[in-house]
């Protein structure tokens, strides 16, 4: 990989450099008191630190590799936890130190749940020690209520902020990927669930269907009871396709009163009997303001090493051909560019 397409990555993936920046400094940090503790010959703590920093660098590789950032956080919160517990043991109010950065670090590696359970483990760890061991972590009983209260208050100030941070991160990636009017994805979640699936075929060939759906003289509604009227009739267009398709379908809404749904594991037959059931369920049951509205449909199977753009194409096309034949009816592409009418009355 090219430095400026791993510079990217970094800049794109907060958790990826944050477990790439903090692993730096496990490595960087510990490395020294390994090689030490070896030559001296010490070594129980000179295995042990070394598997640390071994460790680090494999749960570094692993989240770059994968993509995953969760297992490798959730290892490096729980081994620095356990390391600074260690330092702060071994050396005493000189250790403590540690701890705060240790709790920033726990909120920024995992969800906020799982960091504030790990600082308390910590606290609990470091307190039951001290109290079993008179003197061994805190020099006084009024050290050790300081030291509880300051950290204490550290994480909770932490749990707040990383709690109201990921919960704001939620809604604007709700906000980014999905149409404001209708509640369905949009136009650039379609683009990269289409990307997603063509890939996951070319590796794994599962069947993918498409179908674009458009409604029929939708200008008219508009033209003839208003904008508002128009949007309602789009709400509930959404609504009963979301209810008449199964739960692994994605609707997207990529234009006007333009839709897809995406159909994992659907070959043509099951693809043909989506769109009559889906369209059964408009003709019965979408009302304008005055009469039902109507809609066409367009479908095709994904083939493969197809590039996803041109199967949007051909479901386009033959949404555009079910538009010629009249409306309200449904053509699929059946792989060999021939096309299978299937006009509804
Ligand atoms: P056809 O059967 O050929 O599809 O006819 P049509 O009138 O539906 O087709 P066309 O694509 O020409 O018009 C789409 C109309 O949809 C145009 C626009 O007024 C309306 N429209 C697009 N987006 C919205 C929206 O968000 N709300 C409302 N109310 N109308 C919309
Ligand atoms: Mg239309
Ligand atoms: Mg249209």
């Amino acid at each position: 990989m090219r430095i400026p397409r791993l510079l990217k990555r970094l800049r794109n993936n907060f958790q990826l450099s944050i477990i790439t920046l903090m692993g730096m400094f496990g490595v960087i940090g510990i490395s020294p008191y390994a090689v030490y503790r070896l030559a001296t010959g010490n070594y129980l703590v000179g295995v042990a630190d070394s598997v640390i920093v071994v460790s680090t660098v494999f749960a570094v590789l692993y989240a770059w590799r994968t993509g995953d950032t969760v297992k490798p956080g959730i290892y490096l919160a729980s081994i620095f936890s356990a390391a600074a517990t260690l330092i702060a043991i071994n050396l005493g109010v000189n250790g403590l130190f540690w701890i705060y950065p240790l709790i920033l670090f726990n909120f920024f590696m995992v969800s906020p749940r799982k960091a504030l359970l790990a600082t308390t483990l910590v606290l609990t760890a470091l307190v039951g020690y001290s109290l079993l061991k008179q003197g061994s972590v805190f020099e006084s009983d009024y050290q050790m209520i300081s030291f509880l209260v300051t950290s204490m208050m550290a994480s909770v100030l932490s749990f707040v902020f990383a709690y109201r941070t990921n919960s704001q991160r939620d809604e604007l990636q709700q906000l980014a990927i999905h149409d404001s009017l209708t509640g369905a994805r949009n136009r650039r979640a379609m683009n990269e669930e289409l990307k997603i699936a063509a890939s996951i075929k070319r590796r794994h060939g599962n069947h993918y269907g498409v179908l674009t759906m458009d409604l029929d003289h939708f200008k008219r509604v508009n033209d003839n009871h208003g904008h508002q009227a128009g949007d309602q009739v789009l709400v509930d267009f959404v609504e009963l396709i979301k209810s008449a398709s199964r739960e692994e379908d994605r609707l997207f809404r990529f234009g006007g009163e333009e839709f897809l749904l995406l159909l994992p594991n659907t070959e043509r037959a099951g693809l043909l009997a989506a769109a009559l059931h889906l369209q059964q369920q408009i003709r019965q049951h979408l009302r304008g303001p005055s009469e039902a509205v109507t809609m066409s449909v367009g479908g095709a199977i994904m083939r493969h090493d197809e590039h996803w753009e041109d199967l949007l194409q051909r479901a386009d096309q033959r949404l555009y051909r079910a538009k010629s034949a009249g409306r309200n009816c449904i053509v699929i592409d059946d792989g060999t560019d021939s096309t299978n009418l299937q006009p509804i009355a």
